[in-house]
Order: C-alpha cells, then sequence, then structure tokens
C-alpha cells in the first residue's frame, strides 16, 4: 500500500466510501462527484500509477478490470455504459491510481 494514495487508503478501509464490489483483485465505489446516474469507479486493489505502469505479471488484473464491467452492467440491468480510464495528466487524470470510470443511466454525446 501507498500511503499517499487516496485510493490505497480507501481499499485498505481508512477511508469510507460507498463500495459497490468488492472481489479479492477489485474494489468497486460510487465516484465522490458523479458525472452521470450510475459512475462507478472500477480500482485494482494493488497499486499502479496508470497504464503505462503495468507489467506483464499484471495482464490478469487487467483482465479483471474489464471483467468487471460485465458484472456490473449485469448486476444494474444496463446495457449501455461508457468505460472510461484518464491517463496521464493532461487526459484529466487526477488521482494517479488506475481506475476506470463506468458510466451508465444517461445518453452520452462524447
Ligand atoms: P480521474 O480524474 O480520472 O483521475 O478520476 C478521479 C475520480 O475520483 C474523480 O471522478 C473523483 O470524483 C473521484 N474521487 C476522488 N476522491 C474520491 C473519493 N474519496 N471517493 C470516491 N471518488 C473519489
Ligand atoms: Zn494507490
Amino acid at each position: 500500500m501507498e500511503i499517499d494514495c487516496i485510493f490505497c487508503k480507501i481499499i485498505a478501509k481508512q477511508i469510507p466510501t460507498s463500495i459497490i464490489e468488492e472481489t479479492e483483485t477489485i474494489l468497486v465505489i460510487k465516484d465522490i462527484s458523479p458525472q452521470a446516474p450510475i459512475h462507478y469507479l472500477i480500482i485494482p486493489k494493488e497499486h499502479r500509477k496508470d497504464l503505462l505502469a503495468l507489467g506483464q505479471k499484471d495482464r490478469e488484473m487487467a483482465a479483471d478490470i474489464l471483467y468487471m464491467t460485465h458484472i456490473l452492467a449485469k448486476k444494474h440491468d444496463v446495457v449501455s455504459f461508457k468505460l472510461v480510464n484518464n491517463n496521464g495528466a493532461a487526459s484529466g487524470q487526477s488521482v494517479f491510481h488506475i481506475h476506470f470510470h463506468f458510466l451508465a443511466g444517461k445518453a452520452f454525446n462524447f
């Protein structure tokens, strides 16, 4: 765990949050500032700064993130959703622990 990382603190249950799903490798929480009726963050429990920090050994973690979108869509009965990853500060990444935004419940025009 990296103590200065807000998502590591959430994963360590040091900061209260609204947990949607939890597996051995993944935590899904509600985004604190939702941009859609459903706005979840899919967060791997192991700290990696961004997608460029992934190594060969992280391929299963990457697959777990993608499969979690399937679980969320089925559970919340949505067939249309967006999966967004901001990679790097210029893309809008503000928390430097990999996460994917799962957005649903409205029409998107971007
Ligand atoms: P990004 O800008 O792609 O790095 O996304 C970071 C997201 O984390 C933003 O949508 C924030 O609203 C969200 N966020 C930051 N702190 C928290 C928190 N304590 N609990 C839930 N979501 C958070
Ligand atoms: Zn972290």
